[in-house]
């Protein structure tokens, strides 16, 4: 192989982009499949009032169930379906999922909760998201105040004019609207205030090293402070020790997700998980007034 040099080296790259290209096609056509033929799933994870420990929502999570690979991650799929044009129908698909089993679970008159489904990058700039939503509530009969939708920072800050427009659109419908992975994007705080926004996610990333790390502590408590005083309430992401719950019991952070909690978990199991809610909430008392 010694002697050929540039050329060689170029034949190497090439080889492997094409392989990488036709895997890319390959799970393109699979997830095509897959949500064909009913193969997605999505889990729930509860999100937690911290000052009174009760379930107040649950983020809805796309899962894979390949027959032959098993479980494949969200992480894996959803950039394969942004740049194919699938996030359209699976997204779509997801918000109508999500709405339905909310739905049904007030239905069976379990404690009234939020569910909230993310939406990307793509999704959000290029499908009709609004249409789509209109139509998921419309269908699962689900009021929209039941709803939030979770788009990311850096989907605000790539179009922040176009995305405001998008988001006024979305708040008419009457729901609510987070940023998650709060703080890894690139968003200003000059839009930010502009946007209709309820909630803010802090992402996972600035919540793991607590309490080891001052500065994590520093600007966790910076967004909690932010973002309420700009009318806003806060969500930590990834919790998933005592020290760190209380750390932010002790700053007033409103409402946090992780596996301190509970793993994002089959509908099934949410179903038992607010069941249980239900009779703690029934034996604190009629003043808990929780139920519909
Ligand atoms: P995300 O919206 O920021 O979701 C949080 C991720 O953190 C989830 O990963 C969740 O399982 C994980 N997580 C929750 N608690 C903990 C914890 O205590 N520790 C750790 N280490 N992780 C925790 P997941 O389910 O793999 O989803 C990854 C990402 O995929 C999501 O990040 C979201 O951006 C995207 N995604 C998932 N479902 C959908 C969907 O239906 N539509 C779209 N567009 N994107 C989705
Ligand atoms: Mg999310
Ligand atoms: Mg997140
Ligand atoms: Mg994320």
């Amino acid at each position: 192989k010694e002697g050929k040099g540039g050329s060689n080296l170029w034949c190497f790259f090439s080889e492997n982009m094409t392989l990488a290209a036709r895997e890319r096609i390959a799970l393109e056509s699979r997830l095509r499949n897959a949500l064909a033929q009913g193969h997605l799933q999505l889990f729930y994870q509860p999100q937690i009032d911290i000052a009174s420990g009760s379930i107040i929502g649950c983020e809805a999570l796309m899962r894979w169930f390949d027959p032959v690979e098993g479980m494949i991650s969200p992480g894996r799929f959803i950039p394969v379906a942004e740049t194919s044009g699938l996030i359209g129908p699976l997204g779509a698909w997801g918000l109508e999922q999500a709405c339905c089993q909310a739905q049904s679970w007030r239905d069976q008159g379990l404690p009234a909760i939020s569910v909230a489904v993310n939406v990307s990058l793509h999704q959000f700039l290029l499908t009709d998201i609004v249409g789509c939503t209109r139509k998921a509530l419309e269908r699962s009969g689900l009021p929209a105040e039941c709803l939030e939708l979770e788009i990311t920072e850096s989907a605000l800050a790539e179009r922040p004019d176009e995305a405001l427009v998008v988001l006024r659109n979305l708040k008419n419908l009457g729901l609510r609207l987070a940023i998650d992975d709060f703080g890894t994007g690139y968003s200003s705080l000059a839009h930010l205030k502009r946007f209709p926004i309820d909630l803010l996610k802090i992402d996972q990333s600035f919540i793991r090293d607590i309490p080891q790390s001052a500065d994590d502590m520093a600007i966790s408590h910076a967004v909690i402070a932010m973002g309420q005083s700009m009318g806003m309430e806060v969500l930590a992401e990834g919790v998933e020790t005592a020290a760190q719950l209380e750390f932010l019991r002790q700053h007033g952070c409103n409402f946090y997700q992780g596996y301190f909690c509970s793993k994002p978990m089959a509908a099934t199991d949410f179903e038992k998980l607010l069941r249980g809610e239900a009779q703690r909430l029934m034996q604190q008392g009629p003043e808990a007034e929780i139920f519909e």
